[in-house]
């Protein structure tokens, strides 16, 4: 039997709570809306899911409340295979929360952090014997980045490569930037991350902070990555897809990035599974519902 890819992910945990509606309240208004759906989120747990349905073995570091929403979330990361040994259920705060209104071809959406900003580095510490381990370690910025830097400064000590993909979109200090292997940013993110709007100019100037690779998702037209050992950039470009929802997509991409650069592959492999996977994802509805097995994926691999 072959090993299975060993993934560590830290990040965020949330319930995104969806109502349907056919306007936006006014300010001070009750209104009546038509449908309501709860679904598991949080870019973290979207992005463990992923890659344990592509066969990997994840652990995900995270925090939940003590509510039947964290519970509720636990079951399911627990159903997809994910370890969940390490996520804390706190006492006092509440387990992290979408709540997003979609009306009028638009969506509000408010985030409560909750359990996700109590992460704390002893949590990651009393995970170091899994960490070191880990093939790859895959990071976003739902958590605090004090967090994000210790756990990557966590694996990086043990030779564990680190991928950050660096969404939601903000600045981020040089210290973590060097301490990360591969950056996925999509082109609003590599923008605020270097300031430019030139994919080119952007993805050099990240890797000109001693990172490996950086890799820009395009939406439906596909992928790009430029590596620090040959300085060039290679277009994957975007796979047709009957889109239903493309909430996740980006996840999905990371996920199965994980799950590839773990398994040894090279970024000539790895994007291309990577762009595939994402590009199966955004057929159903829902960030998680769409997201491919490794059964699903065989005729992507050579
Ligand atoms: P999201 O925030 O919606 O999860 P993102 O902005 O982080 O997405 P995108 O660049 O939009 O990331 O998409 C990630 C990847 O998903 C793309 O690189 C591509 O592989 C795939 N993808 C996204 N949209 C489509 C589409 N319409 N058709 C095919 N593939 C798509």
């Amino acid at each position: 039997m072959s090993v299975k890819p060993k993934v560590v992910v830290v990040g965020s945990i949330n319930m995104d709570m969806v109502t349907k509606s056919s306007r936006f309240p006014k300010k001070g208004e009750t209104i009546t809306g038509v449908g309501f759906d709860q679904f598991p989120g949080g870019k973290g747990a979207n992005q463990a899911v992923a890659a344990a349905r592509l066969g990997a073995d994840v652990t995900m570091i995270g925090a939940v409340g003590n509510d039947h929403t964290g519970q509720a979330l636990l079951e399911h990361l627990k159903k997809e295979k994910i370890n969940t040994d390490f996520i804390n259920v706190h006492q006092t705060v509440s387990t992290g929360m979408a709540q997003i209104t979609v009306a009028e071809e638009d969506n509000h959406i408010i985030i409560v952090p909750g359990a996700n900003h109590a992460i704390s580095k002893e949590q990651i510490e009393s995970a170091v014997d899994v960490i070191k381990e880990a093939d790859i370690m895959l990071l976003q910025l739902e958590i605090p980045l004090e967090m994000v830097e210790y756990a990557a400064s966590v694996a990086t000590q043990f030779g564990v490569k680190v991928i950050l993909n660096p969404a939601p979109a903000q600045e981020l200090p040089g210290e973590l930037i060097e301490l990360c292997h591969y950056i996925t940013p999509n082109e609003t993110e590599l923008t605020e991350l270097t300031g430019e709007t030139d994919i080119i100019k952007g993805t050099q100037k990240l890797l000109s902070a001693s990172v490996d690779a950086v890799v820009v998702t395009l939406g439906s037209m596909g992928a790009s990555y430029r590596r620090a050992k040959d300085n060039e950039n290679t277009n994957i470009v975007g796979i047709h897809a009957e889109v239903v929802d493309t909430t996740g997509a980006g996840d999905t991409f990371n996920g199965a990035l994980a799950v590839a650069l773990a398994e040894d592959s090279e970024l000539e492999k790895a994007v291309p599974f990577a762009n595939a996977a994402a590009a199966l994802s955004v057929t159903k509805f829902g960030a998680q519902s769409g997201m491919p097995t490794a059964q699903e994926m065989l005729k992507y691999k050579s």
